[in-house]
């Protein structure tokens, strides 16, 4: 029986700190949890991410869930021993590249070990499966969600995630530099090349390749975290600016684009001041801790 209940898609910001968390009076109002954040229908719960903003979960009712993690930078994965603690005896999908020839697995194990964390992986009653995403611009399917990954243009790799449902898209675009990085800062995978010329052009021209990847997009979260003066004295960091999101907003058509990976060192003043330099009607906003955008 067709249901009659309008469909809901919601993505609420968790956290939306970039590098480290932090904490005091002047970060009240954007928060200081580490990225993360919770795509959600009427039957997934899709968590991008994994920082300490995880933390921040609301009651995800009987819904499956699944993780997506873009990479397993420490502000991405921070918060996952506490979350599979909280999940009790849940399924949960734990989805991943490979980058610096490690798996996803790998990699989370590699954190979460002596001496880093008291306990691994397998001592939590989640039943946990891991699976691999392969950043060739393929899709794979979450319940009704269909996931689109590609390479970000970031030291040691991340991934752009597209999830698409109902006819609308939102991108997950994190931990991403608008110019091509030195080689010495290049993923491993630009070398070796097993994916194609398309591919690798998210290493050369990674703007380009974001703007056609977002293209008319709903919804976009994108990598803010420098001003184009600190951008200057941080090139290569894998991090862009609030000029290149509005710069996304407008060529892509993106019907909202929401800025994430605020700076450590950036107060609620200084994130205030950035906003004053968005356009006023709405299309680029700055993100802050527990915002819901309504997606469908
Ligand atoms: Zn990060
Ligand atoms: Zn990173």
């Amino acid at each position: 029986m067709q249901s009659d209940i309008q469909k809901k898609i919601t993505l609420t910001v968790l956290g939306c700190r970039g590098s480290l968390p932090v904490s005091g009076k002047a970060f009240q109002k954007y928060g200081g949890a580490t990225s993360s954040y919770l795509y959600m229908t009427d039957t997934q719960a899709i968590i991008l991410d994994a920082g300490t903003g995880i933390l921040n979960l609301p009651d995800l009712g009987d819904r499956n869930v699944s993780l997506l993690i873009t990479h397993s930078h420490i502000d991405h994965i921070l918060g996952l021993p506490v979350f599979l603690g909280a999940m009790g005896t849940k399924e949960i999908s734990i989805y991943g590249a490979t980058n610096c020839g490690m798996s996803i697995r790998q990699k989370l194990d590699t954190y979460m070990r002596k001496p880093l964390w008291p306990v691994g992986i397998d001592v939590f009653p989640a039943k946990i499966t891991f699976r691999e995403v392969t950043e060739d611009g393929s899709s794979f399917d979450i319940g009704d969600v269909r996931v689109t990954a590609v390479p970000a243009n970031h030291p040691g790799g991340s991934t752009l995630f597209k999830l698409s449902c109902e006819g609308t898209d939102f991108v997950y675009a994190t931990d991403f530099e608008h110019e091509e990085l030195p080689d010495d800062r290049k993923p491993e995978m630009a070398e070796d090349a097993p994916l194609g010329k398309e591919i690798l052009r998210y290493y050369t021209e990674p703007m380009e390749c974001l703007i056609s990847f977002a293209k008319d997009a709903e919804l976009c979260l994108f990598d803010g975290q420098y001003t184009p003066g600190e951008y200057e004295k941080c090139r290569s960091f894998g991090h862009s600016t609030y000029v290149k999101a509005i710069e996304l907003g407008q060529k892509a058509g993106v019907g909202k684009v929401v800025i994430v990976h605020h700076a450590p060192n950036h107060t609620d003043e200084f994130l205030d001041g950035i906003k004053e330099q968005l356009p006023s009607d709405g299309t680029v906003v700055m993100a802050k801790e527990s915002d819901v955008f309504e997606i469908l």
